[in-house]
């Protein structure tokens, strides 16, 4: 094993995490880390079991390459399940599966280009509409998002995790049910808050895994919303915001404007809408 300091080794590491993990074997995902040097006394406990079984630089440890780390960073509570190509009107997309284990909900990881993970990966967080996405519903602006960012992943690269959480986390059900009280005159959080809901039920803690997945600390996120880029930032995940805001309907105007008014989103509104 070569030593480049009485300190320091430089190793020399390319493998799948899953040779060391285990479980049943998953479909490899290269995945770059910038990990130079690495101490090797670490109790990085990731490396701890799996650092004599890596080849070592014999000799020239002071002048290799960057490390690179193929790896998937697997957990229990969002485990990756599968993984398909799927060409798509939007250009050529890998999906990835996860399974959050506690509620059963199958959320999605739409991968466009290689991920870098020593780069600010693009990524967008969508939550489930199926009143926009599928429906087209102009209530919403859902679907003028999640197709602005699959356009925008096919041309740059990045991701689009796309969350299981329907209707703010309440559910299609419950969501058509205020949207009855909508009808009445209540707005988006009031209907919410009748039905005996919070404003805002979705968590980000799964999308937050499947990013640990793929090894990515660095975001340029796709968002109009406050709470995605403080749930990012307190798992220690570098956010630069990107407005990601379309033009306004007729349906969805009074709707934009509570959850700027009420819910602090990051909107903007020309003057005739005011
Ligand atoms: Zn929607």
């Amino acid at each position: 094993m070569g030593r480049s300091s009485p300190s320091w080794n430089l190793i020399c590491l390319k493998f799948e995490l899953n040779n060391f993990l285990a479980g049943p074997p998953v479909p490899a995902t290269l995945v770059t880390l910038d990990l130079r040097p690495i101490q090797i006394s670490t109790n990085v406990p990731i490396f701890a079991p799996i650092l004599d079984r890596i080849p070592m630089c014999p000799d020239n440890a002071s002048s290799a390459k960057p490390l690179e780390l193929v790896t998937q960073f697997q957990t229990d509570a969002v485990p990756f399940v599968a993984k398909a190509e799927v060409p798509s009107r939007f250009g050529k997309f890998t999906v990835y599966g996860f399974l959050e284990k506690a509620t059963g909900k199958e959320h999605m990881a739409i991968v466009a280009g290689e991920i870098d993970a020593r780069k600010r990966i693009p990524v967008r967080i969508h939550s489930e509409c199926w009143t926009g996405d599928v429906l087209g519903s102009l209530k919403c602006d859902c679907r003028d998002q999640l197709e602005m960012a699959l356009h925008h992943i096919a041309e740059h690269g990045g991701i689009v995790l796309y969350l299981r959480q329907e209707g703010r986390g309440i559910g299609l059900l419950n969501k058509l049910k205020a949207y009855a009280l909508q009808e009445r005159g209540m707005d988006t959080v009031e209907a919410n808050q009748a039905l005996g809901f919070a404003d805002d039920l979705r968590s980000y803690t799964s999308a937050i895994e499947m990013l640990r997945f793929f090894g990515i600390r660095k975001v340029r996120l796709l968002t109009n919303n406050p709470k995605k880029i403080a749930a990012l930032e307190d798992a220690g995940i570098e956010v630069h915001r990107e407005a990601h805001q379309q033009a306004s309907n007729p349906h969805n105007l009074r709707y934009l404007k509570t959850k700027a008014k009420k819910s602090g989103h990051l909107l903007n509104f020309r003057e005739e809408e005011l």
